[in-house]
């Protein structure tokens, strides 16, 4: 008899090729359980185990949001990288490879539509295209959806998912924040509602313009919503952040939002809030 054992090493499995047809099952990053895509197309991005809320996609918001056909506006705006700006690669390298992955010339769509009968403008952000970042044509696009509003007296909905303003378009970017917050001002001042609806993420500049001025600002379960990142808050004022902070609960909590709305449930409560607030012409 040996006088020692070999402890044999279990070899580890060669990866198993998936015979599953890639972009038919989901895993929710929540619950863990494997979802069926065309479930979870048919409950608006929500898991359905655990109410999870994937990223919804501009054209699906809107989508979800009006009664049927939506008339698109502004659709060819481009960005004309005023700063000729380069990071690790040319703006306009990224840029054009953004319009090929999405289909749009810009990290928004807006759109004039129905919703439950209440004509509306809704500007919808799309993080797909560079983080949902906010550059010249974003804000653009947002200010000339409010001016419509202005014009045929309608409700302005805006729908936020977004990194912040964009870095490669500098100072440009920034001025946005006034720019759309300034159009705001004069809807108010008309007397036409403007709802905001922050999803998850809604950070930086965006947080610090119109995802905060909505005559209510309604969140989705969970999302998270700030301006600078907890590491860079920690490191400033040298102290732990409370648990859950930058979520949409934490916000409610301290009444930085008014309502949290799950996703399933959003267009009714819209709907409800717009026929509160507004008397169309
Ligand atoms: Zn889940």
């Amino acid at each position: 008899m040996a006088w020692f054992k070999r402890v044999p090493k279990p070899i580890a499995p060669a990866q198993k090729a998936s015979r599953i047809p890639e972009g038919v099952w989901v895993k929710c990053p929540d619950c863990g359980q494997a979802l069926y895509k065309k479930d979870l197309d048919e409950h608006l991005q929500v898991c359905p185990k655990c109410a999870h809320h994937f990223r919804l996609g501009a054209r699906e918001r809107l989508a979800m949001l009006f009664d049927g056909p939506w008339v698109e506006h502004d659709h060819d705006l481009a960005s004309t990288d005023p700063l000729s700006f380069i990071d690790t690669k040319p703006y306009s390298q990224r840029l054009r490879k953004a319009q090929e992955a999405t289909g749009l010339r810009d990290a928004i769509v807006c759109g004039t539509g129905v919703i439950e009968g209440i004509e509306t403008e809704v500007a919808a952000m799309e993080y797909a295209f560079i983080g949902g970042s906010m550059g010249v044509v974003v804000g653009e696009k947002i200010t000339r959806a409010i001016e419509r509003g202005l014009a045929h007296r309608r409700p302005v909905i805006i729908v936020s998912c977004s990194g912040g303003a964009r870095m490669m378009e500098g100072t440009f970017s920034l001025m946005q924040m006034a720019k759309v917050s300034a159009a705001l001002a004069r809807l108010d001042r008309a007397g036409l509602p403007y709802l905001s609806i922050l999803t998850d993420p809604t950070t930086g500049g965006v947080t610090a313009s119109f995802a905060m001025l909505g005559d209510l600002n309604i969140a989705e379960p969970k999302a998270l919503i700030g301006f600078a990142g907890p590491r860079v808050i920690e490191q400033t004022i040298r102290q732990k952040l409370p648990e859950g902070f930058q979520r949409a609960e934490f916000l409610l909590a301290h009444g930085m939002v008014d309502l949290i709305v799950d996703r399933r449930q959003l267009k009714a409560q819209v709907a409800d809030a717009l026929r509160f607030m507004h008397s169309p012409a």
